[in-house]
């Protein structure tokens, strides 16, 4: 049985169409710059064969029908007719307060997406155009929607109210809503699995440290804390977004900079964050290159990561009463020896003692902390598609 899932982006698509007997991709791709000069689609099978296709790409429909010519391409195609696909899953990004679970799409959903826009302008719409492109080209194919926000539906309204006039919430649904939802879920269950314990006993802090970054505090399978708010730029200094700011900071720039709201906007989610301190690149390889090279910024914008990442962390066993497990995932969290390695440092009080030989690996699902330490310490590459695929097949079958 093979589902399709799809993760529409502004100006990106990434697919990959996953085998359910082996939970394995048999082709996955991205298409980039859609809408601009340069459009480019990557396509790779299953034995890692690269094709490259470079042509106009004007909307997503147009990157939609590219992908599924490719997916039945006589020689090179992963399957041969387009009915094979059983069904397609996609990465929605907001959900707001409708969706708490993965639902499968009908009029309803698609009018509750478009609602939802408001709360998401670049992320929804790229999303809606995605979905109904398969309408019109996978006619009779179920299409299930799984969102970002949707694990952190969980949490109590004292974490997720902000200390704003209520009515504000009620007219135009301020509150922290989190995201990398798919995340966090996915590598929690695979924690529990790893652990041999089941998820009902456990207390999971998850880092997801990407380009984007967000923690969870995880009881019992349930999501009760998360770093990102009402929109992704929340929490932690990430590869561009600031973070978490003094609210203050927002107006002072914008009347010393002269700045209107999007441009505003636009300076807080790609100009900040780890390239705004480290002045060099927004990629956490190059700013740990040029901190061994002596770059003072750049062991800046490394040292406030993992101080707010140990923030987190440390206020997160306090909400959740203390912590059984601690997951490192996503592209940092996976790959970056040297950042899991001063995040833990000194954190023994809360029963968390990384063995520094067992962590010296590169996205592997490996427990990294010392035989006698109380809090596993686990690094375990997440597999959102998987997630997105495994809903949608539940939700279809
Ligand atoms: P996103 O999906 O949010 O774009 P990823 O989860 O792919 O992000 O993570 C990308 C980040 O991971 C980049 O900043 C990249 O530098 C970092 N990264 C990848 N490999 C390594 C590594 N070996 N050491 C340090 N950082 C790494």
């Amino acid at each position: 049985m093979k589902i399709l899932v799809l993760n529409c982006g502004s100006s990106s698509l990434k697919y990959q169409v996953i085998d359910m007997d082996t939970r394995n991709p048999i082709a996955k791709g991205l298409v980039e710059r859609i809408g601009n000069q340069g459009a480019v689609l990557t396509h790779c099978t299953a034995l890692q064969e690269k094709e490259i296709v470079k042509t106009e790409i004007e909307n997503h429909t147009k990157a939609i029908e590219l992908v599924l010519k490719q997916l039945v391409a006589p020689e090179t195609g992963a399957i041969k007719d387009l009915k094979e696909i059983y069904a397609i899953g996609h990465r929605v990004v907001h959900g707001g307060e409708k969706f708490a679970k993965s639902v499968i799409i009908d009029d309803s959903v698609m009018q509750a997406l478009k609602d939802c826009i408001e709360l998401a302008p670049l992320h929804n719409p790229p999303n809606i155009a995605g979905i109904q492109a398969c309408q019109k080209m996978m006619p009779g194919i179920p299409q299930v929607a799984v969102f970002d926000t949707a694990f952190h539906q969980t949490m109590k309204p004292s974490s997720y109210i902000y200390g704003l006039p209520y009515e504000y919430y009620e007219k135009y649904g301020i509150r922290k809503y989190g995201f990398h939802g798919t995340s966090h879920k996915y590598v929690s269950q695979r924690a529990a699995i790893l652990l041999k314990k089941p998820i009902e006993d456990l207390k999971i802090i998850s880092c997801h440290l990407g380009n984007g970054a967000s923690i969870a505090a995880i009881r019992g399978g349930r999501s009760v804390e998360t770093s990102m708010g009402f929109t992704p730029l929340d929490g932690l200094l990430m590869g561009t977004r600031s973070g978490a700011l003094d609210p203050a900071v927002v107006t002072y720039i914008m009347c010393r900079q002269n700045f209107t709201v999007d441009q505003m906007n636009d300076f807080l989610n790609s100009k900040c964050g780890a390239l705004g301190v480290s002045g060099i690149s927004s990629d956490f390889r190059d700013i740990e290159v040029a901190a061994e090279q002596g770059n003072m910024r750049a062991q800046l914008a490394l040292d406030i990561f993992e101080h707010d990442v140990k923030q987190f962390i440390g206020s997160y066993a306090a909400v959740m009463g203390g912590v059984d497990a601690l997951i490192f995932t996503a592209g940092v969290g996976e790959n970056s020896v040297s950042m899991r390695a001063s995040v833990c440092k000194n954190m023994s009080y809360l029963g968390i003692n990384l063995d520094l030989e067992k962590n010296k690996v590169r996205g592997e699902e490996v427990d990294v902390s010392q035989a006698n330490s109380r809090c596993s310490v686990l690094v375990i590459p997440t597999n959102e598609e998987l997630m997105i695929a495994l809903d949608t097949l539940e939700l279809t079958k």
